[in-house]
């Protein structure tokens, strides 16, 4: 267990040292900013999407490890997903960081584990979601856009 939590370590650390995919996008036709006040995280994530697909995400941003790493990881493993798997990711990870630890093994959530342990800190489950919760935004923003026109 404690190897575990080592390894999941590492993980953070890597990818808030060298996040993957963190630049902002010209071509991007989704896109959102999110904030959490608490910790004082700041991200803008951006997402081209044709016919469903994600074809590119990327992130700029500072703010905590947390933070930081968890949109990394976001980026990474939603590049070549298509947008229902997408949301359908957000609510696994968002179930992984807010409920127990039986439940987290079948989630199949690859490195994305790496933020289960968040859960214990209830403060820094909202550094850990917010890549999330503004993707979700992002998403919604161009429905709504659509929309209306
Ligand atoms: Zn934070």
């Amino acid at each position: 267990m404690m190897e575990l939590r080592d390894l999941y370590q590492e993980i953070i650390i890597d990818h808030n040292r060298n996040p993957r995919n963190h630049r902002i996008m010209a071509n991007a036709n989704y896109q959102a900013q999110g904030y959490n006040p608490l910790c004082g995280d700041q991200l803008t994530v951006y997402l081209n999407i044709n016919e469903g697909v994600v074809q590119d995400i990327s992130f700029v941003g500072c703010g905590c490890a947390i933070s930081q790493a968890s949109a990394s990881l976001m980026t990474e493993a939603l590049c070549g997903k298509t947008v229902a798997e997408a949301h359908d990711l957000f609510t696994k990870f968002h179930h992984m960081t807010t409920s127990d630890e039986e439940a987290v093994a079948c989630l199949s959530l690859d490195k994305l584990v790496a933020l289960a342990g968040v859960r214990a800190f209830p403060a820094r489950v909202k550094c850990a979601t917010l890549a999330w919760h503004t993707l979700e935004c992002a998403l919604k923003k161009e429905h709504v856009t659509v929309s209306t026109e």
